[in-house]
């Protein structure tokens, strides 16, 4: 199939070469699309095994944690501590929390989870419908400051709907502030 020798087909190849371009951008978009989708779920899955060893939690990086049952409180799911992972029972005991210890990221990190989270069993936790399917899924809190400034600061705080059954990270609530939640 050498160099078209009339206009039409000339024409076939010019229609071909763009149906191809189409193609290979419908195909991108939908990788780009999977890639956020990954990367989304692997902040949160990091986030929470590691969200409650922060102290400001959203300020430097962003938080997740999971919910009560009525989705009012952070908590921490029992399997998702690492074996062995101290748990500080209550503020006395918090209160010997010894904060010389070796800060990570030039910034210190809680070596036990604080007393103030309740730890519950993951069938606990809160759930609402994902929209997609139809079941109950997972809600995680996404906490994040996203503007800092002496003239004031943003927070985001939202509630995501988290479906590994459909892949899907759908948002269900989201309020901004100025301050602190
Ligand atoms: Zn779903």
């Amino acid at each position: 199939m050498g160099f078209p020798v009339s206009i039409e087909e000339l024409r076939v190849g010019l229609d071909t070469r763009r149906a191809a371009i189409r193609g290979i951008d419908e195909e991108l978009k939908r990788l780009k699309e999977q890639r956020e989708t990954n990367e989304l779920m692997a902040d949160v899955l990091e986030g929470l095994m590691e969200s409650w060893k922060h102290p400001d939690p959203g300020k430097y990086k962003d938080a997740y944690f999971f919910l009560s049952s009525d989705l009012k409180k952070r908590v921490v799911v029992r399997q998702f501590l690492a074996p062995g992972t101290k748990i500080y029972q209550n503020a006395e005991e918090w209160r010997s929390y010894d904060w010389s210890r070796p800060s990570r990221h030039g910034s210190f990190y809680f070596d036990g989870v604080p007393f103030y989270y309740p730890i519950i069993d993951v069938n606990d936790a809160g759930k609402i419908e994902c929209p997609t399917c139809g079941q109950p899924q997972l809600v995680v809190e996404h906490y994040v400051q996203t503007y800092d400034s002496p003239e004031g600061d943003v927070w985001l705080k939202r509630q995501l709907i988290v479906c590994l059954d459909c892949d899907k990270i759908t948002i269900h609530e989201k309020a901004v502030s100025d301050s602190r939640f």
